[in-house]
């Protein structure tokens, strides 16, 4: 048999491991993030009239720049962006892949805090792009002197944040992503990817873009849109960020059907969005009851909980998965990670989490 070892694959390859969130199809999937609402049947209705319209000419290469798709995108931002400010792929994974093949690559550094979202070092390594990591303060906050000295010791030209962050729900202040900006000739990445789960309050790094061209902020219609399987993900910043983009990407890389069920989906924001206020109450729930059963929940912004104080978490994950019921082990000592699900799901999963046996929990 061959192994990878035989191949002549590159040097900075080898030994590495591929993203592999178990993909079980059980009852009840709290593994992903994902929204576990689907999308509402008349939003259906729509995406389909207008892929079968797509269909019509889809012997022809789509609209390489999707100005349809990106003006939909820009009208849900808001903030003054315009159609020359945003940029999207399949999926914001893709996303970051563009903006790692543009302003990292071998050489180049970039600077992450984890723990954090899981592919972000796997893309890094993908592009040939170096991974550094520097710590985070107590409860996984960072605050704008722990960045700016993480950038000074460590000068990257990337640096990433995740808010809110993943796997940990820790928002990240507006203050920290400028004094990062401010500390850094490089390019500073936010990923929002859950911001839609987030308080208001906390604000988004979308209202630091003007004046600041060395910003770009990710979202995804993954998560608050229930868009998953559809990988669309998005970024807005300055126009002449956009254009380092289209040296990277390739031609025509979000396919007609793409562009067609995404810009069914946004123009049905108010529906597609309409369980993220149950989700956030779902999430709360988790914090409270988690906490009821003597786990140590954090206060999550996004629509999933981490908890700690689990004995052993790969016993836990693997009891409730022999009834049907898929978490994340996300390979953080005493620490398991539940996404958000439907009112019935996280029943099921709380139930199912207090009735195992105290030595087991
Ligand atoms: C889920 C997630 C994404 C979404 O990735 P897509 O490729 O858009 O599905 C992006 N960033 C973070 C931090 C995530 O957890």
């Amino acid at each position: 048999m061959t192994s990878l070892s035989d191949l002549p694959i590159r040097d900075d390859l080898r030994g590495l491991t591929p993203y592999g969130a178990p993909q079980a199809h059980v009852r009840v999937e709290l593994n992903v993030n994902e929204n576990t609402h689907p999308v509402p049947q008349q939003v259906i209705a729509e995406i389909m009239s207008r892929i079968a319209q797509a269909l019509t000419t889809i012997n022809r290469y789509p609209d390489r720049e999707f100005t349809e798709l990106r003006a939909s995108l820009a009208q849900y931002l808001g903030h003054g962006l315009e159609i020359e400010n945003i940029w999207a792929a399949n999926g914001s994974n893709e996303v970051i892949q563009h903006v790692l093949q543009a302003f990292g690559g071998p050489g180049r550094s970039v600077l992450a805090f984890p723990p954090t979202y899981s592919m972000h070092p796997i893309i890094a390594a993908a592009t040939g792009t170096q991974w550094l990591t520097a710590e985070r303060d107590e409860g996984f906050y960072i605050s704008p002197e722990t960045a700016v000295a993480a950038i000074r010791a460590h000068t990257p030209d990337v640096t990433f944040f995740c808010a809110p962050n993943n796997p940990t729900g820790t928002p990240v202040s507006l203050e920290t992503i400028t004094a990062a900006y401010d500390a850094t000739k490089g390019i500073v990445f936010v990923d929002e990817a859950y911001v839609e789960f987030a308080p208001t309050s906390h604000g988004t790094a979308l209202s630091l873009l003007q004046g600041r061209p060395r910003l770009i902020v990710s979202r995804t219609m993954s998560k608050a849109f229930a868009f998953a399987g559809a990988r669309v993900g998005y970024l807005a910043a300055d126009p002449a960020v956009v254009d380092a983009l289209r040296l990277v990407r390739l031609p025509y890389h979000l396919s007609a059907l793409t562009q067609a069920a995404a810009i069914g989906a946004l123009a049905h924001t108010p529906a597609m969005l309409a369980m993220v206020d149950d989700i956030k109450t779902q999430r709360d729930r988790l914090v409270h009851e988690l906490a009821v059963l003597g786990f140590t929940p954090y206060e999550s912004s996004a629509n999933f909980v981490l908890f700690g104080n689990v004995a052993d978490p790969h016993a836990v994950f693997e009891k409730l998965l022999s009834q049907g019921i898929i978490i994340r082990d996300i390979w953080m000592p005493h620490h398991l990670r539940v996404t958000a699900g439907t009112q019935a799901e996280t029943t099921e999963f709380l139930t199912a989490i207090a009735a195992l046996d105290a030595a087991q929990r």
